[in-house]
């Protein structure tokens, strides 16, 4: 296939098609536009493209001296941000279909998490990076597993790759697949490794590289390492990430590990573990309780429907959560979601909601396809908190960005292009593995797209 030449380092202008979430709510849509990326790899202006006007509208006067990259007939779109995956799993995606969580994570995933050591991240993880450039997402958050080693290979991976990335080692003190450390130690052990990690990557090459906290869930997790690992990303201003109430087995389990506690949500509350920098992933079996304490306490969810329908975990009452407030980002939660692609994610999640409406009356309206795009883009990056940083393509904030082929998600060829809302539908209803032609993060190029 021919490929116009894509630019590899800012400075550089982009004319292609435009389609974006807006921070002031709805999105931009421009069939012809200019996206300009200052040395800096911030986007420096945003327009309609004009041919007889080498500075027209634009914000930044210098780019009329920068190299244009004509990508069109290709889209241009922010790169999508997931909010939840497991990076040791990668190579059990799609394995394990018809299996209840709880089984699925013995069989399939409590053994590769056991072989993560230093050398097998040392394999996987830059190729995770890059098949996640190749899926259209420039932000990752990952869980890895509870080896030291294996963290520090997944961080080197992303710094090398240009992924933005947020890893956190896996911390468990119950139903744990490390035996090989004394029960006495396992806590303080899994703290200091985490602090020790948090003191090499937070914060890393200006931010790009970040540090999650990361307690498996309550069925793997004391009270006492939910606390003390809640204290320790409070204490470090890290992210705190887990599970929450994802299967109603795993639910059931919580209820006898914790008979104290109101709810589920409760456990993680008391453990002071809810809050703006903290991320749960699914939250689907809730009750109205658990519903409006993480609204009330701008705790962030990571809704992850393509997991929900692969292991039968359950349905997210999306539309009511929208209602009560929540902060609500996309996650591939690759491998119990069977691929990477957050377009995937989003079919998965209006096939879902189509669901509720038909077989259950839920009343709430569902989402056009580009909010759906907005969920896996600008709201994941509220999500992080870094919904100024990054999640649209606007004047100001870094050029995390991504270019999509819309002919390969047509029926047939020959058809004319689409625009706006209908290319964000077949882009979601009619995603193509090879769609993604490019992808930047600070307008440097990321392996992966395009072979
Ligand atoms: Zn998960």
């Amino acid at each position: 296939m021919i490929q116009p030449p894509i630019p590899e380092r800012p400075p550089f202008t982009l004319r292609a098609a435009l389609l974006t979430p807006l921070a002031a709510g709805g999105y931009r849509w421009e069939p012809d536009a200019g996206i300009e990326v200052d040395e800096e790899g911030r986007i420096s202006g945003v327009s309609a493209w004009r041919d007889d006007d080498a500075t027209g509208d634009r914000t930044d006067a210098a780019a009329a001296d920068r190299p244009v990259a004509d990508l069109r007939p290709w889209a241009v779109l922010p790169g999508m941000v997931d909010l939840h995956a497991h990076l040791p799993q990668l190579p059990s995606a799609g394995l394990g279909a018809g299996l209840d969580l709880l089984t699925w994570l013995e069989r399939y995933i409590f053994p590769l998490e056991r072989d993560f050591d230093r050398s097998t991240a040392e394999r996987l993880a830059p190729a995770a990076c890059r098949a996640f450039a190749e899926a259209g997402t420039t932000t990752a958050v990952m869980y890895g597993a509870v080896f030291e080693p294996s963290i520090d290979a997944a961080f080197e991976a992303a710094e090398a790759h240009g992924l933005r990335a947020v890893i956190g080692k896996v911390m468990m003190d119950r139903l744990r697949y490390d035996p090989s450390l004394p029960e006495n130690v396992v806590l303080e052990t899994s703290l200091r490794q985490s602090a020790d990690l948090i003191g090499r990557w937070d914060g890393r090459d200006g931010g790009r590289l970040r540090y999650a906290v990361t307690p498996r869930f309550a069925v793997s997790c004391s009270g006492d390492m939910l606390r003390e690992s809640a204290a320790l990303a409070a204490a470090t201003g890290t992210y705190w990430q887990t599970h929450l109430a994802e299967d109603l087995h795993e639910c059931t389990e919580v209820y006898r590990l914790f008979p104290e506690a109101l709810d589920y949500t409760d456990v993680y509350d008391r453990a002071g573990g809810l809050g703006p920098r903290s991320i749960m992933a699914h939250a689907i079996h809730l009750s109205d309780r658990e519903i409006e304490r993480l609204a009330e306490t701008g705790t962030r969810i990571a809704h992850c429907p393509a997991s929900n329908l692969f292991l039968a975990s359950g349905t997210m009452r999306l539309g009511r959560y929208f209602e009560a407030g929540l902060v609500i980002g996309l996650g591939s939660d690759v491998s119990a979601g069977p691929g990477l692609s957050l377009f995937d994610a989003m079919r998965a999640g209006a096939y879902t909601q189509n669901g509720l409406r038909a077989m259950l009356n839920d009343p709430h309206r569902t989402l056009s396809p580009t909010e759906w795009l907005r969920l896996g883009s600008l709201d994941g990056a509220r999500a992080l908190g870094i919904e100024d940083a990054i999640g649209s393509v606007e004047a100001g904030k870094e050029a995390d960005l991504i270019a999509v082929d819309p002919s390969l998600t047509l029926p047939v060829p020959g058809l004319a292009a689409d625009a706006a809302e209908d290319l964000a539908s077949r882009l979601i209803f009619r995603a193509h593995p090879a769609m993604v032609r490019a992808a930047w993060v600070r307008g440097r190029r990321l392996d992966g797209p395009g072979g």
